[in-house]
Parts: C-alpha cells; sequence; structure tokens
C-alpha cells in the first residue's frame, strides 16, 4: 500500500490537504519533521498516515486525556489497532495494555508525558520496535508558550533511553518564532522538515456584532440554528451561569462548562455535548482544550476575549470537519474593562522578578488592545488575524462580516480636528472616557475634579452623543491617528501620521457601515450572502434526505456508545446527500467513508438512501452538476 491508499482505505479522503503530503513524505524518508498548522488543518492525518505504513508502532505523545481517547475511538473506527496509556486508566488497565502493545497488538499508541519514566513503560519500550515518536501539541514544550508543562521535558530523557532512535515528528498550531525554535531545539530535532501552513481557515464565517441585548441576539441565534452544534464562550463563570439559565428556560439544549463546577458536573457536560444530546455548549475559555468535535457550526463569543490568540483559537474548534461555520464576537465597551479586571487578578505564581511583571503586564495590554480593534475595524475581519498571525497577504475575503458589508465613506476632517486639539489641550494626560466626556460637555464630577470645564474644547462637540465621539475616537485608534499608551491609564496621544496630517491639511475620510435593511439584519439575511449553511447547499429534499441519515447516524452511535460525529462527519452526510450512492462502489467516492468505515455502516446508510430515493435518482442540491 502507499500513502494515498492508507488515506483512502482507513479514513475515506481521496486527496491530502495543503501541507500533508509533505511532512508525509519526509517522515516516510526517515526525516524529523516539524508540521506547524492551525486547528482543524488536519495534524493527525500527517502522523496516522506514516504510522500505518511503518514497520513498527508510533508513540503519540499528548498533554490531554480527553483527545486521546477521541483519537483512539476515531482510529479503532477505521480499523486502525490504537490505545492510549494515561492515569484514567487502572495499574492493571495499563500493564494489559502494555502486554498487548508488548505483543504487536497496536499500531499507534497514545501516551501522557508523565508514563514516560516510569518503569513499567521503558522496559515496554526499550524492547518494542518504535519507528516513530510523535510528539502532539509540541508547544508544551517551550517555556515562552503559554502552556509550558515541565512534563514535556521528559520526553528527551525518555529518547535518551531507547535503543534505536525512532525518526520523530512535532506537531504544533502555535507560530511563534521563539516556540519553534524551542521545540527544535528542545526535543532534538535533527535537521528536520519543518512546515508552516497558511493560519487561514477558508470556511470560517467572520463578523463582530455590537447587540443592545446580547442575551437576546444569543438566544434568536441560537433558535435560527437549531438542531446545529455550537458553542457560546463567557468571560466569567457568573456569566455561563446566568446566561445557561437562560438557553434552558427558552427550551434550548443547552449544557455548561467552567471551573467552578464540579468535576462530575464538567464531564457530563462535555459528553452532553460531544454527544449531541445537548449540541449548544456555553463555557468559559477553560472549556475546549482537548475537544475534538467536528461538527461545531457556530461559536459565538457573549464577551471579547483578551487576546487574538485566544479568540482564535477558540473561534478555530468551529468547523474543524472543513464545512461552513460562522464566528461571531459580540462586543461591548464593558468587555475591555472586565479583561482588564481579569488581566490585574490573575493568579501570578511568584515566579517573576517586578520587571519581568511588568514586561509581562504590557504585553497583555498590547494583546487587549489589538483584540479590541479587531472589533472596531471596518476592513476584512481574515486580513485582520492573518495579519496579527505574521501572514501578510492582502485578501479581501469574500467572507466576513466587513467584506459583505456595504460603507459609505463620511468626511470626519472637522471632528477629527477637535478630537486632536483637545488631546492637545490636555497635554495628551488623559484617556478617552475624559476624552470623550469634556467634548460631549458631560456634567460629571470627575471632569470637575480634574478642572475640565474651564478647557476651550469642553463641549466643542455637544451635540454629539458621548457614545459617538467614542466610537470616532477608537476609529481614529485604528487608523493610526491616535495610540493608547500600554499601561493602566490607557492615556490617549496624537500620532506623527495626525500631525503629519494636519500640517499638511488633508481630509479625513471614514468608512462608516450603511444600514443594513430591516430584513436583512439578522444572521441569516447575511448568510445567503455568505453561503456558510448546508441549507445552501442542499435543497428541501436534500435537507430531508440529510435529516433521515443524521437520525440513523444517532441511533447507531447510541448502540456504540460514540458521539455521532465519531460514526461520520457531517460532512459526510452532506456529501451523501450529494452523490446519492445506491452502492457500495458509490459510497466510497464519498468524503470520509473509507474500506472499514463502510464495512460497519455502509449497508444501513445505503439502506436508508434506498428506501427514501425509491432506488431513483434525483438532484438534492442546489448549483451546478
Ligand atoms: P488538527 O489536529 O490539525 O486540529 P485534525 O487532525 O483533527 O486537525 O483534522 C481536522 C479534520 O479534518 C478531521 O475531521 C479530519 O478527519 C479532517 N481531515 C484531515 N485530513 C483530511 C483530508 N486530507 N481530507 C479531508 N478531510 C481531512
Ligand atoms: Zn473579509
Amino acid at each position: 500500500m502507499n500513502k494515498l491508499d492508507v488515506l483512502k482505505k482507513y479514513f475515506g479522503y481521496s486527496e491530502f490537504r495543503e501541507g500533508q503530503e509533505t511532512l508525509i513524505d519526509g517522515i516516510l524518508a526517515g526525516r524529523d519533521v516539524l508540521g506547524i498548522m492551525p486547528t482543524g488543518a488536519g495534524k493527525s492525518i500527517c502522523y496516522q498516515v506514516p504510522a500505518l505504513l511503518f514497520p513498527g508502532i508510533t508513540l503519540v505523545i499528548s498533554p490531554l486525556i480527553s483527545l486521546m481517547k477521541d483519537q483512539v475511538q476515531a482510529l479503532n473506527q477505521a480499523g486502525v489497532h490504537a490505545a492510549y496509556i494515561n492515569s484514567s486508566l487502572s495499574e492493571a488497565q495499563i500493564s494489559k495494555a502494555l502486554r498487548l502493545a508488548a505483543g504487536g497488538q497496536y499500531k499507534i499508541i497514545y501516551v501522557a508525558p508523565e508514563r514516560l519514566e516510569t518503569y513499567e513503560f521503558l522496559s515496554f519500550a526499550r524492547q518494542a520496535e518504535i519507528s516513530m515518536l510523535t510528539v502532539d501539541e509540541a508547544h508544551c514544550i517551550s517555556q515562552w508558550g503559554q502552556d509550558f508543562r515541565p512534563s514535556y521535558l521528559k520526553i528527551v530523557q525518555f529518547m535518551k533511553q531507547l535503543e534505536r532512535r525512532p525518526v520523530v515528528s512535532a506537531f504544533t498550531a502555535t507560530a511563534t518564532e521563539a516556540v519553534k525554535e524551542d521545540i527544535i531545539c528542545v526535543l532534538g530535532l535533527r535537521e528536520p522538515d519543518v512546515l508552516v501552513t497558511g493560519f487561514d481557515r477558508k470556511n470560517l464565517y467572520f463578523a463582530v456584532d455590537t447587540p443592545k441585548k446580547k442575551d437576546s441576539y444569543v438566544i434568536n441565534y441560537i433558535k435560527e440554528h437549531a438542531a446545529e452544534s455550537g458553542i457560546v464562550y463567557c468571560a466569567t463563570r457568573k456569566n455561563v451561569d446566568m446566561l445557561y439559565e437562560k438557553l434552558c428556560a427558552e427550551g434550548i439544549p443547552a449544557a455548561r462548562y467552567h471551573a467552578g463546577l464540579t468535576g462530575e458536573e464538567r464531564k457530563q457536560g462535555q459528553e452532553d455535548f460531544i454527544f449531541d444530546t445537548r449540541p449548544v455548549m456555553v463555557a468559559t475559555n477553560a472549556f475546549g482544550m482537548g475537544i475534538d468535535k467536528s461538527n461545531v457550526r457556530y461559536v459565538l463569543h457573549y464577551n471579547m476575549p483578551q487576546s487574538l490568540e485566544n479568540y482564535y483559537q477558540e473561534a478555530g474548534r468551529a468547523g474543524r470537519d472543513g464545512g461552513k461555520a460562522e464566528c461571531i464576537l459580540l462586543y461591548s465597551a464593558q468587555d475591555v474593562m472586565i479583561n482588564r479586571f481579569l488581566m490585574d487578578n490573575r493568579e501570578q505564581n511568584g515566579e517573576y522578578t517586578e520587571e519581568e511583571a511588568e514586561a509581562l503586564r504590557e504585553r497583555d495590554e498590547e494583546r487587549l488592545k489589538k483584540m479590541t480593534y479587531y472589533c472596531m475595524t471596518t476592513h476584512c475581519l481574515r486580513e485582520y488575524i492573518l495579519r496579527y498571525f505574521g501572514e501578510k497577504e492582502a485578501v479581501n475575503c469574500g467572507n466576513c462580516r466587513n467584506c459583505l458589508r456595504e460603507y459609505e465613506k463620511v468626511d470626519v476632517t472637522e471632528t477629527v480636528k477637535s478630537i486632536l486639539s483637545c488631546v492637545r489641550e490636555v497635554r495628551q494626560r488623559y484617556g478617552i472616557n475624559v476624552i470623550a466626556g469634556m467634548l460631549a460637555g458631560d456634567d460629571r464630577a470627575k471632569l470637575r475634579e480634574y478642572g475640565m470645564f474651564s478647557y476651550r474644547s469642553y463641549g466643542i462637540l455637544k451635540p454629539m452623543r458621548e457614545g459617538e465621539i467614542k466610537q470616532l475616537i477608537n476609529q481614529m485608534v485604528v487608523e493610526g491617528l491616535l495610540f493608547v499608551t500600554n499601561d493602566k491609564y490607557a492615556i490617549l496621544k496624537i500620532t506623527e501620521r495626525a500631525e503629519k496630517m494636519s500640517e499638511n491639511d488633508e481630509r479625513v475620510i471614514f468608512e462608516k457601515p450603511k444600514e443594513e435593511p430591516k430584513a436583512e439584519k439578522t444572521i441569516s439575511g447575511q448568510k445567503k450572502a455568505a453561503g456558510t449553511r448546508r441549507s445552501d447547499i442542499l435543497n428541501s429534499r436534500g435537507l430531508e434526505l440529510f435529516e433521515q441519515l443524521r437520525e440513523l447516524r444517532t441511533e447507531i452511535a447510541k448502540e456504540e456508545n460514540l458521539p455521532p460525529y465519531i460514526i461520520f462527519a457531517d460532512k459526510t452526510l452532506v456529501d451523501m446527500c450529494v452523490r446519492v450512492p445506491f452502492d457500495k462502489k458509490d459510497m466510497l467516492k464519498v468524503t470520509g467513508v473509507g474500506e472499514n468505515k463502510f464495512n460497519r455502516y455502509g449497508e444501513r446508510f445505503l439502506h436508508t438512501i434506498m428506501e427514501y430515493t425509491g432506488g431513483v435518482r434525483e438532484k438534492f442540491y442546489f448549483g451546478e452538476e
């Protein structure tokens, strides 16, 4: 068998995605590799395919117990013999697994880093034929990353004790240069093939919205997407509980997850979500690491996260199956305050000198700022994200709210001048609240205390409301006319660019979103433009068939006690509706249907399709043949 046969037979895919082939070729040629790819890009295939072609065993080091279980279940479904060894098993179970492993039962073994130094595991590993060592979430070895795990350093010790050094492959979604170098150096990769694929996730639609009532927005959205699975992230436990109660009261099948719940409650919530008994998850950012649910169709952020790193990771949990999905951030000015509060009250682990702590705080403040600008920009959101992560290519993606929206150009020169002269007049010593309040002529005690009433700029923009002025100031920041200092005072300063502009007497033109027509204001209005739902692909008969296939999948999932998406991804079911297979040969052409899965479930799905169509092929989708 060659790599393509393996891909089709076990995983049911007929071609590799970007980057996969390069890494697989490197591994098969016996070279170390480092793959840096965004979540959902398909890292697992990169080591699972060679693992099946190598003569010996592949050990996969992974930090996350839930992820291991998920991967092993999926592999077993695909007909690959795999096992995991971690603290969720009893000593007796571990011994048994290692005995079977020594007897050549498994091609792939997932193992937690702590296990590597145990006597039992080491003696197994020293005798077994180990072809490859794969380090998943490899950034955990770097002290620069946010997820440093000291136990990852054990991997190096472990490798030294093996009779023969296996090929080493490492994978991560963290792309910074420092982390990359750390991984190569600390893991001791030997002249590795390093591959960094683009961070763009084309199937994700991005939007920022500023609804007055976030709760009703979320409820409406979820109702419009009934029967789809999604995650709503909140900044605090309190928000999670509050929103969870509201959703339940609306009869929405929601689960919740945050660090304040008991272990049992968390486990239950997670399982309800994964098994689609409660397809909507309301959670803090404690939820998601190691959650591999592939059919998440939307990720809403009830609050703005602290950084784009966090945001992209959380939003990226949508659409892992490659199908269309939506990432919508609900922004309000309060979110900045919540985040600053959370940052100031974060537990310090006492390891930092005052200087280091200050540097970290500045870094966090900078990240928060960039996150905030994301919420304000009128340019392409995808481009903003990609630039932030160091990809410079200009896109105008056509699949984000800003690209799909219409804008009108507004001349704001005079207002901008007033704002700049106000900032100058107070000698660049105040933040947005004071400046906006002052320009609006607000009668606040604080302004009186600062003696603001005596300035020339006081009340100069008076007919405008403070909120409007703030919005304009924010836009000036985003456009580089003002900047905000990184200390906790967040003071507004004038940039060189603004000085030049004033000197040259340039006009300032900003883009302002046109009011959307009422009917189009709902998400589904935008969806039509974005084409992001399976109802855009399948016609009504097709959707009906999809529902029947989905019911069958749920039934099988219950019988097998497996999450539905491990049986077949949504995308696979949609492809069945498009191709309408009547026999094994056609069914094997469906994406995600491999030999083994066909043998397990193929006939039942064929049967449902046969019954629905009566054996007459019709077209169940929109668009061209
Ligand atoms: P990552 O670990 O990079 O976040 P995964 O390995 O979990 O991503 O893969 C994400 C999804 O993409 C999975 O559902 C996987 O089956 C699917 N996938 C991977 N490679 C391919 C491929 N070549 N063709 C189609 N789907 C793929
Ligand atoms: Zn765009």
